[in-house]
């Protein structure tokens, strides 16, 4: 599973390099199956097609401004100065995965949209940072929960983080937000023991936290058009501490 971090670091890496107005998110999309293939190394989206989804018919998910998730890559999907994107990248490599999503600036961007991605960031290392042994799924959830509110962001609650192993989902859920009432806990928790692996993923929202997916079976909006950002790593956890397994 490092080693299928790793590629995943690579290939975010070298999307990251070549982020600039005027390249498409189909641009991006071909540098991360580029760097996939060189490393022996799959696409764990490509193909995808879960419940009623078509088939995702890419490498990475390429989300900009509004788009909280799920972006399809396209040609005609063109950065602007002043956007942010999320990018998202799942490998299969020797049987194990590895899944990571950053959000990147496009040129200058707004003092807000730095601030939304900065949050993100810190939002995802709180929860990294409750990922140690006597602690439960819903603690790394409320320390996502607690960080976004902080800042003063909403969470996506849809959408959550999941085991990783040898599938790209499995047990368990790990959500950014988590009811303190029992009657409306919705997602079973688990106490954290040495070996889990899991991606924790905040989405957050500069407005309200309703959602939309758009016609294309893929693409998560925000309803009232509010930026959003996304950052994700894939996480084991040791006897001594967290170990991010998503980096070069
Ligand atoms: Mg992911």
């Amino acid at each position: 599973m490092r080693e299928a971090g790793r590629i995943v670091a690579i290939a975010h890496e070298e999307m990251r390099r070549a982020i600039a107005p005027g390249v498409s998110t189909k641009a991006l999309d071909t540098i991360a199956l580029t760097v996939l293939r060189d490393h022996d190394a799959e696409p764990c989206f490509l193909g995808y097609a879960p419940g009623n989804h078509p088939p995702f018919p890419a490498t990475i998910t390429a989300s900009v401004n509004n788009e909280l998730v799920h972006g399809i890559p396209s040609e005609s999907r063109v950065l602007d100065e002043g956007d942010i994107i999320g990018l998202d990248v799942a490998c299969f490599y020797k049987g194990y995965v590895g899944d990571a999503a950053f959000t990147h600036p496009v040129g200058e961007v707004s003092r807000s949209a730095r601030r939304l991605m900065d949050a993100t960031k810190a939002a995802l290392n709180a929860a990294i940072a409750a990922s140690v042994l006597g602690n439960s799924i819903s603690d790394v959830a409320k320390a996502t929960a607690k960080s976004a509110a902080r800042a003063g962001y909403s969470v996506a609650r849809e959408y959550t983080g999941h085991g990783v192993g040898r599938a790209m989902h499995e047990e368990p859920q790990v959500p950014n937000w988590w009811s303190g009432k029992k009657s409306q806990a919705q997602w079973q928790d688990y106490e954290l023991q040495a070996g889990m692996t899991y991606a924790i993923e905040p989405m957050l929202i500069a407005g309200r936290s309703d959602l939309l997916e758009l016609d294309d079976g893929w693409t998560v909006v925000t309803k009232d058009g509010s930026l959003t950002a996304h950052f994700e790593h894939t996480v084991a956890i040791t006897e001594d501490g967290p170990l991010v397994l998503t980096l070069p």
